[in-house]
């Protein structure tokens, strides 16, 4: 195992790793901006040394700063979490030169899935089916319309560099990709520091379905199982379940083995997930990209097989060797994500500080978060307050329990997301489990 883990991150994930660490037996090192002092990462964890100002490009993303500290405070390990430098392959390859280990995949492997057009090609070639589209990003106009033209209209442009959801567009028809072409270039030049955008044929009715795989120093690769991530808003997800409604087991099995050859097509190492989306319309599954972090919906993995999925990336990074058989999976769970926003009001971001915070507890029910009663919530950072993870030993229990436990939560101080999901749980598309990722957008019209 590591001597000791600096911790690179805040919020949720920094207190989560922080427990995993502490479960191994592993001293930890947390890090804060001057906004998260007195946040609860920075107590749980055995020392913990401020960065500097509040916004994340003068704290939690100073490469320089984070490898100093690493450095001083003894740390041989360093965990990512995710958002911030989890997906910065030049801090992994900084990390590993500087001596110690960076808690996720190689740096080329980071490169490469993190290049979404480079991603398609590489899973491509191992005959992972892939959205039909461009064949790589293009260089101009007219390559798009040609590549449009080949797989049919509406088509997404797409940020070869995007996440969060972002830098994406959607084209109806020639005139409209001519039109929006130079404008998605410029976006994802000023989002992401790099202009590269390709085609993807525009699927209307979709499930996102994405699989969850470890695989370890020694060239095994397993995976755990889907997570179905159908509930969104502006291609963010709100509400996660697993397993997926929409498969069944012959799906489900042919989606474990593309994701577990997706993975070993670029010589993968530690959690990561790859996703695809579930063509309502046809049946295909087409892959969209992998992530190459721990995901903000781990848990529901997690109660599903009994693995810490946190825990195992500790274990991968310090050389131990995964299992044979992948553990079985029981019962069903849904995560909700509980954001600070005001979701009658468009959503904003609704920062403040919370004067109640009192999670729902009993059977079934875990909540990872940061927060208590008097935290205060940046609106320098993103608005995740929580996660209630509600599981079951079906999806009708689940229902039930989580209708429970969303009416125990209690919130106050800042706008939160908690009266959404009790809405949502009213839905018959969502009883039913038949949504697709538009119908929230829809549904909220
Ligand atoms: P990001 O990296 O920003 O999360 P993704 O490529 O994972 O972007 O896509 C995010 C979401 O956008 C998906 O979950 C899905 O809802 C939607 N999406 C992506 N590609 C397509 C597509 N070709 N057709 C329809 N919806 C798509």
């Amino acid at each position: 195992m590591m001597r000791r883990l600096l911790v690179a991150n805040r919020g949720e994930i920094a207190v989560r790793v922080i427990r995993a660490a502490r479960d191994l037996g592993v001293p930890t090192v947390a890090v804060y901006s001057d906004a998260d002092r007195g946040a609860l990462h920075t107590e749980l964890a055995d020392r913990a040394v401020c960065l500097g100002p509040a916004p994340a490009g003068a704290s939690y993303l100073r490469q320089d700063l984070l490898l100093h500290v690493a450095e001083a405070t003894g740390c041989d390990a360093i965990h990512p979490g995710y958002g911030f430098l989890s997906e910065n392959p030049g801090f992994a390859a900084s990390v590993e030169e500087a001596g110690a280990t960076f808690v996720g995949p190689p740096a080329e492997v980071i490169a490469v899935m993190g290049d979404k057009a480079m991603a398609r090609k590489a899973v491509a070639k191992v005959d992972v089916p892939v959205v039909p589209g461009s064949p790589d990003a293009v260089s101009n106009v007219d390559e798009a319309v040609a590549a449009a033209a080949e797989c049919g209209y509406p088509v997404l442009l797409k940020a070869r560099a995007g996440g969060g959801g972002k830098g994406m567009r959607v084209a109806g028809d020639e005139d409209e990709l001519r039109e929006c072409f130079t404008l998605a270039r410029q976006e994802a030049a000023g989002a992401f520091g790099d202009d590269g955008i390709y085609v993807e044929k525009y699927l209307q009715r979709v499930r996102h379905v994405e699989v969850q795989v470890l695989a370890d120093r020694h060239g095994r690769v397993i995976e755990l199982g889907e997570r179905d991530c159908s509930m969104q808003r502006r291609h963010q997800k709100v509400v996660e379940e697993a397993p997926s409604p929409a498969l069944d087991a012959g799906r489900r099995q042919d989606l474990a083995g593309l994701a577990v050859r997706a993975a070993e097509s670029v010589g993968y190492v530690g959690a990561g997930t790859v996703e695809f989306v579930l063509d309502m319309d046809t049946g295909a599954v087409y892959f969209i990209e992998m992530n190459t972090r721990i995901q903000v919906e781990h848990p529901l993995t997690e109660v599903l097989t009994g693995l810490d999925l946190v825990a195992w990336q500790l274990r991968i990074a310090a050389g131990e060797a995964l299992q044979a058989d992948p553990p079985p999976r029981r019962g069903h769970a849904m995560e909700f994500r509980i954001n600070a926003e005001d979701w009658k009001r468009g959503f904003v971001p609704a920062p403040g500080t919370l004067t109640v915070f009192d999670p729902p507890a009993g059977p079934g029910i875990r909540v990872d978060t940061h927060c208590r009663p008097g935290a205060v919530i940046s609106p320098h950072y993103d608005s995740l307050l929580g996660k209630l993870i509600v599981h079951g030993a079906d999806r009708d229990e689940v229902l039930r329990r989580a209708r429970r436990a969303l009416s125990e939560f209690r919130v106050d101080g800042v706008h939160s997301t908690v009266g959404l999901h009790e809405w949502l749980l009213t839905q018959p598309e969502v009883v039913a489990g038949t949504y697709t990722t538009r119908y929230l957008t829809e549904a909220l019209a």
